[in-house]
């Protein structure tokens, strides 16, 4: 069995550094190597230093490797990570790849410099080592030619995504020469250990995500131009109101730079002479006038969008005008059409409204779709065999949240068909209509089911027995649910709760569930999970409703509804059954409080969890705030400092600090060191359903009340206040932060009880309690709720 304990990423550019951060990331050593400086630079020569010196030849490879750990978002879950990784140069350093498990090439994309470095690597590679390559274009054999048969059976191409820590798609493309064993090895690690969805591919032009993403991109060009649309409407089109990045087209594009675009459609224009799509592949004039000016986009600072500065110092997004070649206001975008499709949050039915209109909307839709679904019906058996390694494709690696073949779904293929003609649709599509299978896909038994096209039979899509998918329960499946949440029984004795609220946010139906959930599971079931499919676990408790009664000065009710809040965390945690909370992206506020009193996280590993209430003016009253100075006492007792660990807790809630990754969580006393964290999200359930079952088999049992939490008065309360005096006096916070600092002091502290003491968990909850409504009471506070609401962002009063 192969252990990836060591791995040499050659080439430390764009893809290699973020390649290595994220071996790093799972705990793998690196060895991260990059050509040596043909001349010094400015500060070398100051030193007297020489192009012999080790300094200067690993220079590049260092140099890339800092600056990739300062780009945002971050390539690595904690800094720290990165002492996993050893900088060199090829010249000196490349024969250490012979105690290396795999070598990754991610150098620039030109085959003879590639093809001269695997020789090289042929010499001093172990037998049975892993080699593969990140290019996105070169064929594969091409780059196998030459080599060892050893090499050649231990070969195949590896093409991550950028960013590779972020984007889920891995890509492995064997030649004919690769050891089926090492397929099976790479497709199962990058699923287990890197947290990637593997697709298959075959060693056909850009293989599958970029060539489909690619034709995507230069087909909504070409309509663009026949429906008479601008950039701004485009970027409207065809971004979150399709369930695609906010970035869309244009916006990814100016990212990306639009000198990648224009590489990768070119090399697909040049070697697809006969491919039904090579008019498709052409650069339009526009972008390659745009080439000409060098306007690429941010690299170049200015491309379809230029960020400017006017003389009072505002900042305003221009946007490209086609017609005119000059940089204008970014114009609103009117479509009926989009408000009514708006309505829905879910994203088929928006699909369904787009595409059914005479609107110029609807036909500029169906002319984009339409040509994306006769691509992918004719490109079946070409690039793949299944359809759904083509979804799976597009949703990891472009971010799509449908994949073409489930939009053609959605549509109806046979509704669709007559329509489509003209556009071409492959042979197999008729005959699957015409053999009255009217859907790409099925799901049978929570089982999720493709159409194959050489059997004629719907067939499971492989891997789904170690996962658990809420979407494909069924209604049996619903123990219980209300208008914010269900409850699914996910089999051996274990219930999962999934909010369905909007951003989950957690109002009391929410709350009501999770009571509900606990008090079923302790009369008949074993152990509960709360888990949620959507990206983002919780955007914290219902503002809004906070902010109707604050306004209202319904006092009563708010103290009723952080009572709520209280009973629902406390009672996760003095449940007699297993409560396993399973956070995943966003996780704020009454989210994060909820986490905080689970028996057991299971945490995805990009879990962006934080105590953000000071933002809009309050503080962690559901427990939050009490949980955090309970596990600083804990702490304690194992010998930390502990006033400067609970002035840390103080600062982080006081900054509205969020964890940037699970790891990061665990250092801020958010999550614990025993907490588990998943890599890849599709396995996130059934890792926390494992978990449960754990602790139920453990004979788990119900912890008791703690009365031995520190409170350490007076002292420390005066300390932390100085600190605050010291923050306004710097100007560092404003006189109203000042005012929730001092309040979060008071309870971090425990009040001002002359000496440290040991009390109860409730005497907590009920300073918390009364420091939330208080504030509630507050016009600067009202105030930051409702830009919060508003605009998504906090307001610094
Ligand atoms: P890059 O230009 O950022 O980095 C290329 C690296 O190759 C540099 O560090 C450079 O020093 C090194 N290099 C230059 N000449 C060399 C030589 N003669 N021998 C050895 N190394 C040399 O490129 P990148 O974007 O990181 O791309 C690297 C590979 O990954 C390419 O094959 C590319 O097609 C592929 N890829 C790129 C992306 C992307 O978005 N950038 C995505 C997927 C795959």
């Amino acid at each position: 069995m192969r252990k990836i304990k060591k791995i040499a990423v050659l080439g430390s550019g764009i893809m290699g550094s973020r390649i290595a951060c994220h071996f790093a990331n799972i705990g793998v050593e690196v060895l991260l190597l990059d050509i040596t400086p043909s001349e010094l630079n400015e500060s070398e020569k100051k030193k007297n230093l020489t192009l012999k010196d080790s300094a200067v030849k690993n220079r590049i490879a260092n140099d890339s490797l800092l600056n990739t750990l300062k780009t945002k978002p971050s390539p690595i879950y904690k800094k720290s990570f990165a002492s996993y990784i050893t900088i060199g140069n090829l010249e000196d350093d490349l024969q250490k790849i012979k105690d290396c498990d795999w070598i990754l090439e991610a150098i620039i994309e030109k085959l003879d410099v590639k093809k001269e470095l695997f020789e090289k690597i042929d010499q001093f590679k172990s037998e049975g080592t892993i080699i593969s390559s990140n290019t996105s274009g070169i064929p594969i054999n091409l780059i196998a030619e030459g080599r060892s048969e050893d090499f050649k059976s231990n070969f195949c191409g590896t093409h991550f995504f950028n960013p590779p820590r972020y984007l889920q798609l891995l890509e492995i493309i064997p030649t004919k020469k690769t050891s089926s064993e090492l397929v099976s090895f790479l497709m199962s690690y990058g699923e287990n250990f890197l947290g990637k969805t593997t697709v298959l591919c075959k060693d056909t032009p850009a293989f599958i995500a970029n060539r489909i993403g690619i034709f995507s991109i230069m087909k909504v060009l070409d309509s663009m131009k026949k429906f008479n649309l601008t950039i701004d409407e485009i970027d409207t089109l065809t971004g979150p109101i399709i369930g695609r990045p906010k970035s869309a087209t244009f916006r990814t594009s100016d990212l990306v730079g639009l000198d990648t675009l224009i590489k990768v459609s070119k090399n697909l224009y040049d070697t697809l002479k006969n491919d039904e799509a090579h008019q498709i592949f052409k650069i339009p004039d526009f972008v390659a006038r745009m080439e000409e000016k060098n306007w690429l986009g941010d690299k170049t600072k200015q491309g379809f969008y230029k960020k400017t500065v006017n003389e009072k110092g505002e900042r305003k997004i221009l946007t490209l005008d086609l017609n005119t070649f000059e940089y204008k206001s970014k114009q609103k975008v009117r479509f009926g059409l989009l408000g009514k499709a708006r309505k829905t949050e879910n994203i088929k039915e928006r699909y369904q409204i787009l595409t059914n209109s005479n609107e110029t909307v609807s036909e500029f839709y169906k002319d984009v779709f339409y040509s994306l679904f006769s691509y992918v019906s004719n490109k079946i058996t070409e690039i793949s065999d299944d359809i759904y390694k083509i979804d799976d494709a597009m949703k990891t690696g472009f971010g799509w949240s449908l994949g073409p073949f489930e939009i053609w779904d959605t549509l109806g293929v046979e509704n669709t068909l007559d329509d489509m003609q003209s556009y071409g649709i492959a042979p197999w599509v008729n005959t699957m209509v015409l053999n009255k299978f009217t859907s790409f896909y099925q799901t049978k038994k929570g089982i999720k089911q493709f159409y194959n096209c050489a059997s004629q039979l719907y067939q499971d899509i492989p891997g789904q027995k170690q996962k658990i998918t809420l979407t494909n329960l069924t209604k049996s499946n619903i123990v219980w649910n209300n208008s914010g949440c269900s409850l699914y029984d996910i089999g051996d004795g274990i219930l999962n709760l999934e909010f369905h609220t909007k951003m989950n946010t957690m109002g009391s139906e929410v709350l009501q569930g999770i009571q509900q959930s606990i008090s079923i599971t302790e009369k008949d079931f074993s152990g509960l999970v709360i888990a949620n499919e959507a990206q983002n676990f919780s955007a914290g408790a219902n503002l809004a409703i906070i902010l109707m009664y604050a306004a209202e000065q319904e006092f009563d009710e708010i103290d009723l509804m952080i009572q709520q809040f209280q009973n629902t965390t406390t009672r996760a945690r003095f449940s007699s059954i297993p409560v396993v909370v399973a956070p995943r992206g966003l996780t704020l506020g009454g989210g994060c409080e909820l986490t905080l009193h689970a028996d057991y996280v299971q945490a995805a590993a990009e879990t962006y969890i934080g105590l953000v209430e000071f933002g809009v003016g309050l503080i962690p009253a559901g427990g939050g705030t009490k949980e955090l100075v309970l596990r600083v006492s804990d702490s304690i007792k194992q010998g930390d400092v502990e006033l400067n660990n609970l002035y840390n807790a103080f600062l982080n809630i006081g900054t509205a600090k969020v964890a940037t990754s699970a790891h990061e969580a665990k250092d801020l006393h958010i999550l614990r060191k025993q907490d588990g964290i998943s890599i890849n999200l599709n396995l996130q359930i059934s890792d926390a359903k494992r978990e449960c079952l754990r602790l139920v088999r453990t004979n788990y049992t119900k912890p008791s009340i703690r009365k031995d939490v520190r409170a350490q008065g007076k002292t420390a309360l005066s300390l932390f206040l100085t600190g605050i005096d010291g923050m306004l006096n710097g100007n560092y916070i404003s006189k109203y932060d000042a005012k929730i600092a001092t309040k979060l002091a008071y309870v971090m502290c425990g009040g001002d009880l002359s000496s440290p003491t040991n009390v109860s968990e409730q005497y907590f909850l009920d300073l918390e309690r009364e420091a939330f409504l208080s504030l509630c009471g507050e016009q600067k506070t009202l105030q930051r709720i409702e830009h919060m609401l508003k605009t998504g962002k906090p307001l610094r009063n």
